[in-house]
């Protein structure tokens, strides 16, 4: 039988295993498999040679028991209301594990951000605001970046709104440069949590992050800080790909060489040195490596390749890389698969710093951002772990990604119960 590849199915599989095993009351159950609001648009927006062309955008309010809606816009031409509905449905989680005041949302416009220029990609950022402002706001539901949106576009995003309402309104969204109150410690901030996650899992497994050998899948705002972070750490980044495919080199790869590469042409493999390999995707995840960071797209790791998959600890820096099936064999395996809504937590929990910040007017250093972000995400480690610690001694096997799901909807569940909706 083919293995379920919609990202929404996989979310609600993810979500009925962690019920199973939490015996989840069945109204709550009913409640979060599917999104509390789902919106759709049609986005009309003037082109540069005079035509109008008309976009389709999302959002999507997963649940708010716990705080506004919060997550990301993606502008991706395969965009669809499947994938926004898992990624907001990830969000809920996420904000929950981290335990952090939100619920969980996400957006998206089903546009080629390659096909456009700057002031066409001003004009459809606008006109997302246009179209969805009324239902977003600081208290309502805050969006922030995702994939192929960036930080100029929340602050034209954030400009529009403030004329919608009115007045200023930082705090409508986040991931804002730093001239218009985003916060320090943002642009890197998802990579950041990830390497604290990292950090934890190493001592886990008894594994010197400095003797590491590490392979990346992605070279965009995750995979290449992650790339940054790695190599600070003194590990040895030995791959790293991008949608054309990756290179190797045993010896470690030069960040500052690659990084320009791939700015002045766009494909890593187009750089390439003595010692280099040019490597395919699949091949990258099938790296005898100490960690596989898939920092790219999601369903990467399948029912087909999982068993080929000879990492020690995968650290899910991407959304929905490991597929439920992957999931269970890479648990079988004894590897140890870090999943996506604990270790990409980084960027929402630096969001939220940033939101905090705007309601108070008060702003905080890189190193106050950091720390916080640190003990944030190094509880959230210390959580999934102890659960999972909790069902052994319950003589139940659970993974980390399961024992993370029965953290979160655990908490969103009794805040549903708390205010009476079930
Ligand atoms: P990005 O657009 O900056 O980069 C994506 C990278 O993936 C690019 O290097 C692209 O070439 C590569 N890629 C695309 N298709 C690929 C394929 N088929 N095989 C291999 N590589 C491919 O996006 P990003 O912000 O780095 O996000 C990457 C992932 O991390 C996404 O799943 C996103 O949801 C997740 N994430 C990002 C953040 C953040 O703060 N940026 C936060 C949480 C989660």
């Amino acid at each position: 039988m083919a293995e379920e590849l919609d990202p929404f199915k996989i979310s609600q599989q993810q979500l009925d295993s962690a019920a199973e095993v939490m015996e989840l009351d069945k109204t709550a159950h009913e409640i979060l498999r599917e999104p509390m609001r789902t919106i759709s648009a049609t986005i009309p927006v003037k082109m540069a040679d005079g035509s109008t062309e008309v976009f389709q955008g999302f959002r999507v309010q997963y649940n708010d028991a716990r705080g506004p809606g919060k997550g990301g816009i993606r502008f991706h031409p395969k965009e669809n209301l499947n994938t926004v509905k898992a990624l907001s449905a990830w969000m809920t989680w996420k904000c929950s594990l981290a335990n952090i005041p939100y619920g969980g949302a996400k957006g998206g416009v089903i546009c080629n951000t390659k096909n456009m220029n700057q002031a066409e990609l001003e004009n459809l950022s606008r006109g997302y605001i246009r179209a969805l402002g009324r239902f977003i706001g600081p208290k309502l539901d805050v969006p922030a970046p995702d994939v192929y949106t960036n930080p100029q576009i929340m602050a034209w995003m954030m400009d529009e709104y403030s004329k919608l309402v009115g007045h200023n309104e930082f705090g409508v969204i986040t991931g804002k440069p730093i001239e218009v109150w985003g916060s320090e410690g943002r642009f890197d901030s998802t990579a950041m949590g990830g390497m604290y996650v990292l950090r934890e899992a190493a001592k886990q497994r008894k594994l010197k992050i400095k003797d590491a050998r590490i392979a990346i899948q992605g070279f965009g705002n995750a995979g290449k800080f992650a790339f940054d972070l790695s190599r600070k750490l003194g590990a040895r980044v030995v791959a790293i790909s991008d949608s054309s495919g990756g290179v190797y080199s045993e010896k470690g790869l030069d960040y500052d060489k690659l990084s320009k590469a791939k700015a002045e042409s766009g494909e890593i493999q187009d750089y390439s040195e003595k010692g280099m390999e040019k490597i395919s995707n699949s091949e990258l995840l099938e790296l005898d490596v100490d960690v596989l960071i898939p920092a790219a797209i999601e369903n990467q790791i399948t029912k087909d390749n999982a068993d080929k998959i000879n990492a020690d600890i995968v650290l899910e820096l991407a959304n929905g890389p490991v597929t439920p099936a992957a999931d269970g064999i890479l648990f079988e395996k004894d590897i140890l698969d870090l999943p996506d809504f604990l270790v990409n937590s980084g960027g929402v929990i630096v969001s939220y710093f940033e939101w905090v910040q705007n309601t108070q007017n008060y702003y905080w250093t890189q190193d106050e951002v950091y720390s916080k972000l640190d003990s944030i995400i190094t509880k959230s480690f210390h959580d999934v772990f102890a659960m999972q610690e909790a069902y052994k001694a319950k003589k139940k096997k659970i993974s980390p990604r399961t024992s993370a799901y029965v953290v979160a909807v655990d908490r969103v569940s009794k805040a549903m119960k708390t205010r009476g909706w079930y």
